[in-house]
């Protein structure tokens, strides 16, 4: 692929749930290298965008392409292309970090010989060093959402893709992913979501709203300095601004 090809292209998606439009006509492009953060009030449709874009969920309207590849002509290929933290990870919690890794990392069809060297790797990055041979059940929550993002680089994803990473997380633990984002993304493209603000102002170079299910703003640079207004003059009402 070309290295000006966005990374992500989403075109007119709508999704619905029976007769409820959650998405309506939804259309961004997310380049190489960038961390974009979806910021929408609760049900906004965020998790429902994220949940095509990882093919959890089948568009009902419009195209999405990863990397080039038709989410729902081509979904392996797609897929590949991604890692993905849930909103609310199943970790395995009677295994250790290192067994769940391991695990994961043969699902992604990651070879036994790569595995030990791209296990250090992902662990140090991720912080996880002292909490290999944990019991996931006995980590914080803090380090359980690390072990959902180093379960996201199990097979070396160009393209990361977070559900409110933060949600649950106490102050210190905020800044601490706020920094490991930060770090991945010298390396990765980044599309996260999340409800409150200062989180996606900080962390992201560009910001799209969604409001009612659709795109209703984005902005980047100095227009992040005040996003709150701009935020509240688009939706309404009361917004979680965040620690
Ligand atoms: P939150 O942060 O609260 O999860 P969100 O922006 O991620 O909000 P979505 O979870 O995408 O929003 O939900 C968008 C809308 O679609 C909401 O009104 C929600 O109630 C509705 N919805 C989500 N999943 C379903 C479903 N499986 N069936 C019916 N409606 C759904």
């Amino acid at each position: 692929m070309s290295a000006k090809q966005p990374v992500v292209q989403v075109e007119g998606l709508s999704r619905s749930y029976g007769d409820f439009q959650a998405l309506r006509r939804v259309s961004f492009e997310i380049n190489r290298g960038e961390v974009v953060g979806l910021l929408g009030r609760n049900g906004a449709g965020k998790t429902t965008c994220l949940k095509v874009l990882t093919g959890l969920l089948l568009p009902t309207e419009g195209r999405v392409f990863l990397e080039g590849n038709d989410i729902v002509a081509d979904p392996m290929a797609a897929r590949s292309r991604i890692g993905y933290l849930p909103e609310n990870p199943a970790v395995y919690a009677e295994l250790t970090v290192l067994q769940y890794l391991r695990f994961i990392a043969r699902l992604r069809g990651v070879s036994e010989a790569e595995f030990d060297a791209l296990f250090e790797k992902v662990t140090s990055k991720t912080g996880l060093e002292k909490a290999r041979h944990s019991l996931i059940k006995h980590l914080s929550l803090g380090y359980r959402k690390r072990v959902g993002i180093a379960q996201t680089l199990m097979g070396h994803p160009p393209l990361l893709i977070f559900d409110e990473p933060v949600s649950g997380l106490d102050p210190h633990q905020i800044v601490e992913m706020r920094k490991l984002v930060r770090e991945l993304a010298q390396d990765h493209t980044i599309l996260l979501s999340s409800h409150i603000l200062t989180e996606v102002s900080r962390t992201c170079d560009r910001v799209i709203i969604l409001h009612r299910g659709e795109k209703v703003a984005e902005f980047q640079g100095d227009e992040l300095n005040n996003l709150e207004e701009r935020f509240l003059s688009l939706t309404g009402g009361e917004m979680e601004v965040g620690r």
